[in-house]
């Protein structure tokens, strides 16, 4: 997707294509209607090009449809491709904000596939990945993070990641950037407007105080932001978790005790390792990805070793370590060992088993972990659970409350836009503390400026525009 175009007519199948019960070709494009009025006639015979703005008609694609006066479906008469419900959103209140036709026919590859070649033959062109959501984006109607939420909300994995994404999608990050971006193009027009300060007097001062108090507060309402993407990342991406400890400990009764909550959500994706599968689960709204669960199970399995390596490479790349003792036998030099390796990560100590008489030495793995959570589970009789997920929840989140308006997704990219247009504003504010030339004062204000110009996309390269719609998948 290279050349940004806007003067044709795009259309896809907007539906996964299969046996459904709905499937949906969409149009967007200025000859959306004139295209629909050669592909369909409804029952009253009027036209899509009459059809008022969010109006939805019944009728039939047909494929002479525009030679026909008087319209009777009889199939292969007109031929007749399929019985439809066609709706009309006309510009500027569409998706695109462009014309916009979507005709819901029967949900089957041949059909779908023959009103596509249809509405291709009469004149539009097939739609490139996110391209409906790419015009959304370059006629006006929602700037890049928004767009990038789009595809947040298609696949959010916990009710959480869904409102953080749909947050998104109503521009609550992209107002909070846009404010704040606001705020540094006002400083900076009066810097160059006002302030002197190669001959600097009394007032000068003053303004140039003012100026920095002001740097100050965006600073704080920046690292405010940045906190909450870091959990919007977490809520988009997963923790990446892993679950260890010696043979028999209860890992794998762990992993299912996880599973049998009724609200986990599990999917399977498979990893980049041949046997390598990772499960993710709810755990109070945060997708937790448990990382390598095939090796979990491989710890016991003649062929160890390569298990055993898998894990330990797992551990290293885990956001998050669930180490597993055993609360009915004494430690032994194999917990030790994996105790030693988890010492320094983000982690949790589970006592499993806690329905056994107890024969751990407790105060050995407290001496160990003074710092860490240590929670007792029966992972066999599902109790200590619940308070394991709150422990989870409260080590991701750094016991800070989630409060459900607050909530954000960000990426990668948005949040090292933002990481960036914040040490700028600090070098910024160095210049004012440490005394130093006032002149670079505008680069750095330009530079933070135009870091938060890629979070929105006012300032964005053609590239980096293709990178984010070539992740859509066609149709959106
Ligand atoms: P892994 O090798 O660490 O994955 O351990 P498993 O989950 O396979 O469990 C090893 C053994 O411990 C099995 O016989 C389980 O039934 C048993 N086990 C697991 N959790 C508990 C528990 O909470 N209480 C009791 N009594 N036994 C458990």
């Amino acid at each position: 997707m290279s050349n940004i175009r806007l003067d044709d007519t795009i259309v896809a199948i907007s539906t996964p294509v299969g046996e459904g019960g709905i499937g949906i070709v969409r149009m967007s494009g200025k000859d959306s209607l004139k295209i629909a009025d050669k592909v369909f006639l409804s029952r009253n015979k009027s036209r899509p090009s009459r059809f008022k703005t969010y109006s939805v008609h019944y009728g039939h694609v047909v494929s002479n449809g525009h030679r026909t006066s008087r319209f009777v479906p009889v199939q292969g008469k007109h031929g007749i491709i399929d019985e439809v419900i066609l709706t009309v959103m006309r510009a500027p209140k569409s998706y695109t904000k462009e014309d916009v036709v979507e005709i819901n026919c029967h949900s089957g590859i041949v059909p779908l596939k023959k009103i596509l070649d249809l509405v291709l033959a009469n004149g539009a062109r097939i739609a490139e990945p996110g391209e409906f959501t790419k015009r959304a984006f370059l006629n006006g109607r929602i700037d890049i993070s928004q767009a990038e939420s789009v595809l947040d909300i298609i696949r959010a994995r916990t009710d959480l990641s869904l409102k953080a994404a749909v947050n998104n999608l109503e521009g609550f990050f992209s107002k909070r950037i846009q404010d704040i971006r606001s705020e540094l193009m006002n400083i900076f027009a009066h810097l160059e407007a006002h302030v002197d300060f190669s001959e600097e007097d009394d007032v000068d001062s003053i303004k140039k105080r003012d100026i920095f108090n002001r740097l100050k507060d965006i600073k704080k309402t920046m690292e405010k932001l940045i906190r909450a993407a870091h959990k919007g990342k977490i809520l988009r991406q997963g923790v990446k978790t892993v679950i260890c400890g010696s043979p028999n400990v209860g890992k794998s009764s762990l992993m299912n005790a996880f599973l049998k909550e009724p609200r986990a959500i599990v999917t399977h994706i498979p990893g980049t390792t041949r046997d390598t599968i990772e499960e993710v689960i709810n755990i109070k709204g945060i997708p937790v990805v448990l990382v390598d669960t095939a090796g979990i199970s491989m710890t016991r399995h003649p062929a160890a070793k390569e298990g055993v390596k898998r894990s330990h490479l797992s551990i290293k790349e885990a956001d998050l370590v669930l180490l597993v003792l055993d609360h009915g036998r004494k430690l032994n030099q194999r917990d030790f060992n994996m105790m030693r390796k988890v010492k320094d990560r983000e982690l949790i100590v589970i006592i499993n088993k806690k329905d056994l008489k107890r024969r751990i030495d407790i105060n050995m793995a407290r001496d160990m972990f003074p710092k860490k959570d240590i929670v007792y589970i029966s992972a066999i009789n599902l109790s200590g659970i619940d308070k394991l997920e709150n422990a989870i929840k409260n080590i991701i989140f750094k016991g800070r409350v989630l409060t459900k308006d607050f909530i954000i997704t960000s990426n990668e990219r948005q949040l090292e836009a933002l990481n960036r247009s914040l040490r700028d504003i600090k070098s910024a504010i160095d210049i004012y503390r440490d005394k130093m030339p006032m002149d670079c004062l505008g680069v750095y204000l330009r530079s933070s400026i135009e870091g938060l110009g890629e979070i929105t996309g006012h300032t964005i390269s053609e590239e980096a525009l293709d990178k984010i719609f070539s992740e859509f998948c066609i149709g959106k």
